[in-house]
C-alpha cells in the first residue's frame, strides 16, 4: 500500500527566519492535530540546518530541491547528496521540470542524481511530466515512459520502495491551471501500469504516486479521492502556512 506524502516545494523563496517560523507554526500545528500523510518540507539549501534544528522532534521530513550526482570536488556552486543528508534531509526532489528546462537537466543527468541519492540512503522524489506542445502533441504517453524508464534506469526491485514519482505536467505548475482529478487519475494509472511491468505488481502497489500542478486547498480534497493519487507536490500554495495546513488536513479528520 503506497504512502500518501504531501510534499511543499518552496523554490527560491523565504530566509532563514521565514523559513523557520512557518516550520514552527507547521510544528505545533501538527503537534495539536497529527495526520495521516508524511509531511515533506523542501526548503532553499540556506534554510536546511535551521529547518533540521526546529523539526527535530516533530514528524515533518525535509528534501532537498536539487543535489549534485557527484560524491565531491571542483564543483562550484553545487551540493552532494552527502551533504543534504548531512543537514538533515530524507528527501531529494530530482529532475523538477525547472531544472529540465532552466538548467538543461536530461534523463541521463537525472538518473544519475536518483542513483547517487540512493546510495546515500536519500528517497529521491522523481519528477515527470509532459509540456503543453507534446500533450497538444498527443506525446504524453511517450514523453512519461521515457522519463520514468530513463530515470529509474538501474534502479533495482529493492530500491523502487524509496522512491516518490511525482507527475508534474509542466503545463499545470505555476499557471492555476490543474489537470482535473479524472486527468491526473488516467496518468497516474498509466505510470503505475509501467511501474508494475518495469517491477511487478506487488511493488509497483508499494510506490507513491504524487500529483503536482497547482494543487491548493481548493482542489486537493477531489485530487485525493482518486485511487491513484498518493498526495501531492506543492508550490504557491505550500508559502504560506494556513493554505498549506489546510492542504495537509485535505480529509478534514487529522489524527
Ligand atoms: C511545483 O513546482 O512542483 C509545483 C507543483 O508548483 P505549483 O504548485 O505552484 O504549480
Amino acid at each position: 500500500m503506497a504512502r500518501t506524502i504531501i510534499a511543499a516545494n518552496w523554490k527560491m523563496n523565504k530566509t532563514i527566519g521565514q523559513a523557520v517560523e512557518f516550520a514552527r507554526g507547521l510544528k505545533n500545528a501538527l503537534l495539536q492535530k497529527p495526520v495521516e500523510a508524511t509531511v515533506v518540507i523542501a526548503p532553499p539549501f540556506t534554510s536546511i540546518g535551521a529547518l533540521s534544528a526546529e523539526l527535530k522532534n516533530s514528524t515533518v521530513c525535509l528534501a532537498a530541491q536539487n543535489m549534485n550526482p557527484a560524491a565531491a570536488g571542483a564543483y562550484t556552486g553545487e551540493i552532494s547528496g552527502e551533504m543534504i543528508l548531512d543537514a538533515g534531509c530524507r528527501y531529494c526532489i530530482i529532475g523538477h521540470s525547472e531544472r529540465r528546462r532552466l538548467y538543461g537537466e536530461d534523463d541521463a543527468i537525472i538518473n544519475a542524481k536518483v542513483i547517487a541519492a540512493l546510495n546515500y540512503g536519500l528517497l529521491p522524489i522523481l519528477c515527470i511530466g509532459e509540456t503543453l506542445e507534446e500533450r497538444e502533441a498527443g506525446t504524453t504517453l511517450a514523453i512519461l515512459t521515457r522519463q520514468l524508464k530513463e530515470g529509474l534506469n538501474n534502479v533495482s526491485a529493492d530500491d523502487i520502495q524509496k522512491i516518490v514519482i511525482a507527475y508534474e505536467p509542466v503545463w499545470a505548475i505555476g499557471t492555476g491551471k490543474t489537470a482535473t482529478p479524472g486527468q491526473a487519475q488516467e496518468i497516474h494509472l498509466f505510470i503505475r501500469n509501467l511501474l508494475s511491468a518495469m517491477y511487478g505488481e506487488k511493488e509497483a502497489g508499494g510506490i507513491s504516486i504524487i500529483y503536482g500542478g497547482s494543487v491548493t486547498a481548493a482542489n486537493i480534497s477531489s485530487l485525493m479521492a482518486e485511487r491513484e493519487i498518493n498526495g501531492a507536490l506543492v508550490g504557491s500554495a505550500s508559502l504560506d502556512l494556513a493554505s498549506f495546513l489546510a492542504i495537509i488536513n485535505f480529509d478534514g479528520q487529522g489524527l
